[in-house]
Order: structure tokens, then C-alpha cells, then sequence
């Protein structure tokens, strides 16, 4: 026995255990990047559809397109203040009709102002 080999089995266990610990981490390296790139490739899908699709058909009163009538009113209703305190600030609300006379923003593509569907007595 000139014992020349019992060197080797602390380096094999120091270097193995090493060895995999490099193997994990390039591994988890490895996921990471890959989650950040399909986190990258779903805010990128996100930015197409929010560019291809059509603006909120809202109108300048704030109220949907939805809420106002074929001759454009609008028939949302909203909070008035009716009374104030002494430093000018509302204290009471009361509901009252949107006084929006004709809608104003952006047409849905391919919808005309719907006749059959807002159709009111
Ligand atoms: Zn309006
Ligand atoms: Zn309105």
C-alpha cells in the first residue's frame, strides 16, 4: 500500500460537489433567463394588442359611448354638489342627468352609431 490514491477521493468529492453546485446554478441561471424572456415576449404582446386595439369609445363628459342616446345625449347620471361649507367645499351631493349634449370621442371601428341596439322609446 503506498496509499498514492487516497488524495484523490477528497478532490473527487471537493470537485464533484463543486461540480454540481456550478451545474445548479447555471441551471437556475438558465430558467431565470428563460422567465425573463417570456415575461419580455408577453409585455411585448401586450404593447401589439393595446396598439391594435380600437381607443375607448369615451366621451369627453367621461361617460362611455354606450351611455348616450342616438341623438347623442347622454344619459348617464352624475354627483352635483349642492351645498357647500365655509370653505367652499361640497358637503352634499345630489344625482343628477350628465348635461353632455352630443358625445364626443372616438368611434368604434366598423360600429355605426348602433340604431337597432340604442333604439329608445
Ligand atoms: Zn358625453
Ligand atoms: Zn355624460
Amino acid at each position: 500500500m503506498d496509499g498514492s490514491v487516497w488524495w484523490l477521493i477528497p478532490v473527487v468529492l471537493i470537485g464533484g460537489g463543486r461540480l454540481s453546485e456550478v451545474g445548479r446554478r447555471a441551471l437556475v441561471t438558465r430558467h431565470q433567463r428563460k422567465l425573463e424572456l417570456r415575461k419580455a415576449d408577453e409585455q411585448k404582446q401586450l404593447a401589439v394588442d393595446a396598439a391594435n386595439r380600437p381607443p375607448e369609445p369615451v366621451c369627453g363628459c367621461t361617460h362611455h359611448l354606450a351611455k348616450h342616446d342616438r341623438t347623442g345625449k347622454c344619459h348617464e347620471t352624475v354627483e352635483a354638489p349642492i351645498a357647500w361649507d365655509a370653505e367652499r367645499k361640497p358637503l352634499r351631493y345630489e344625482s343628477r342627468p350628465c348635461n353632455c349634449q352630443q358625445y364626443i370621442g372616438p368611434e368604434p371601428l366598423g360600429m355605426v352609431f348602433a340604431q337597432e341596439i340604442t333604439d329608445r322609446p
